[in-house]
């Protein structure tokens, strides 16, 4: 039984600099939890003066743990007992997540935790065998490319998918031998706290894995004008993507990654060999964490022959949802993470009905009365490539459709102004799959499936304004060093 009693779960709150919890300094933020809309904790906002000491705790820890000057093996083996511990104490961690997050307890240990534990292995390999490159030179020369690690890498992190998103940003960081400073969302703070304990459990030295709490304007902003930060990997809104490469930009040019929105399409043509398993698909890249995913598959470019069928099938699995809150076994739709965006969707929504859009399916809140902000699975048609639905990204279990009669057609729908996150692309033609996967401008394209499974095998980007650099894959490990050209003369 997975139930829980939220009033009666511990959880750890404050910061985590130098191997320990240490207290706020300042002010203080109410955080509820998305289930109810109850507040239960006050997280405290980390001053520009606390960041400081985190940071000078991971510059210190850097200098003086063998963590970057040691064997990498060592630090895979630390990592490797991490990622065990996590497994361990998945009970525990399922229940801090679930808690505050909108991810169910059910899918935090089927999912979320396999995830990270798996994931932090599978860095933990790449820290013994990206070394770097020997370039082809003259036979009485030697070029060398070295790859070395920034030192502190700052790692910022959104509320969505709280502990895969942080171990994302920190597990290469941490392979490639930085010290890390992580401020996670201040929607969903917790679980990273309990992440670091068990990273000091597994032996890390204190101080390699810092974590400050707080909002992004103030925390977020001082961490990355930081003149001891070497690099920030920032996983948010595009919007958050622009100001934080000001704030590099103005505090020493400092390297970025940015994994950032976007509003993917999944383009279905009439020869899609399975229709059943496209709607699962579709439904679940669209309803899965109730569409508060970056990946989101929002809109459907499907091929007019099929659209009824197709939708007629979206519809059937969008009404075997089961809300409810995140800390019952049986849920299995997310709440919104909090009533204002819940507001923004619903406004989006109405505006698109007013415009002339239609809602095929649902269009309206769902109230279960417990005082959380639930949102119906939304299908909307009749909507064009100029409404608001369409173009901006909702973060929100709301799904656009567009039909086209020709393959030219449905490609010049499938693009988009300026996000280009990821896509998929259903046919049993080969070559109109690949002419897709040409056509379209996106960091990730998925042939007959969408969304990520144990993809951190492979990197994961986005083009456009959906952000800059990789995320996941070994490129993830090589994102956090910076090369080192070498040559030497041995001539006689
Ligand atoms: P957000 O941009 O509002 O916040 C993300 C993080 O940035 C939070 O920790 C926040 O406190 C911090 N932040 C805010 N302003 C800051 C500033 N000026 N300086 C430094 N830090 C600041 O995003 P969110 O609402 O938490 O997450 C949802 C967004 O994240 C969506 O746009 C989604 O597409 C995107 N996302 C992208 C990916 C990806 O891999 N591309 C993955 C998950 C989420």
């Amino acid at each position: 039984m997975l139930d829980f009693d939220p009033n009666q779960t511990p959880f750890p709150n404050g910061h985590f600099i130098g191997g320990q919890l240490v207290n706020g300094d300042g002010d203080a933020l109410e955080v509820r939890r998305p289930s109810d809309g109850q507040i239960y904790a006050e997280l405290p906002i980390a001053s520009a003066a606390l960041v400081d000491r985190a940071v000078s705790n991971a510059q210190a820890a850097f200098q003086r743990s063998d963590w970057a000057t040691g064997a990498p093996r060592a630090r895979a083996r630390i990592m490797r007992r991490w990622a065990d511990l996590i497994e361990t104490h998945s009970g525990e961690l399922a229940r801090i997540e679930a808690l505050g997050s909108t991810r169910p307890v059910k899918d935090v240990l089927a999912v979320d935790i396999p995830y990270a534990a798996d994931c932090l292995r599978f860095f933990a390999e790449c820290a013994d065998k990206l070394g770097g490159d020997v370039a082809a030179t003259r036979s009485d020369q030697l070029g060398l490319v070295i790859g070395e690690p920034y030192g502190v890498v700052a790692t910022i992190a959104p509320w969505n998918f709280p502990i895969t998103q942080a171990v994302t940003k920190i597990g290469p960081a941490l392979a490639a031998g930085n010290a890390v400073v992580l401020k996670p969302s201040e929607m969903t703070p917790f679980s990273a706290l309990r992440l670091a304990q068990l990273a000091i459990e597994a032996g890390m030295p204190a101080g390699i894995f810092n974590i400050v709490q707080g909002t992004g304007s103030v925390t977020g902003d001082a961490l990355c004008r930081h003149p001891g930060v070497g690099k920030i990997s920032f996983t948010g809104s595009t919007r958050t993507g622009a100001a934080i490469m000001t704030a590099s930009a103005e505090s020493g040019i400092k390297p970025v990654t940015l994994e950032l929105g976007g509003k993917s399409p999944q383009l279905v043509f009439a020869d899609a060999a399975d229709l059943d398993k496209v709607a699962r698909s579709i439904a679940q890249s669209i309803l899965g964490n109730a569409g508060q995913v970056c990946i989101a598959g929002s809109r459907l470019i499907v091929q007019r022959k099929v659209q009824a069928e197709l939708l007629e099938r979206i519809s059937q699995l969008a009404q075997a949802i089961r809300p409810g809150p995140t800390w019952a076994e049986a849920t299995s739709y997310s709440p919104i993470i909090s009533a204002p965006q819940m507001n923004r969707i619903d406004s989006i929504v109405q505006n698109t009905l007013g415009q002339g859009g239609e809602a095929f399916i649902g269009g309206q809140r769902l109230e279960l009365g417990a005082g959380g902000a639930f949102y119906a699975p939304t299908v909307l048609i009749g909507v064009t490539s100029e409404m608001e639905a369409v173009r901006e990204e909702i973060f929100g279990p709301v799904l656009t459709v567009q039909a086209f009669d020709d393959e030219a057609e449905g490609l010049a729908l499938a693009a988009h102004p300026c996000y280009g996150l990821a896509a998929g692309v259903y046919t049993a033609d080969l070559s109109r799959a690949l002419r897709a996967v040409r056509s379209i401008k996106a960091g990730t394209v998925w042939v007959n499936r969408y969304g990520r499974t144990a993809d951190y095998v492979i990197p994961t980007g986005g083009f456009h304004s959906s952000g800059i650099g990789k995320d996941l894959g070994r490129q993830a490990v090589e994102a956090n060093m910076r090369f080192k050209s070498v040559l030497v003369d041995f001539s006689a």
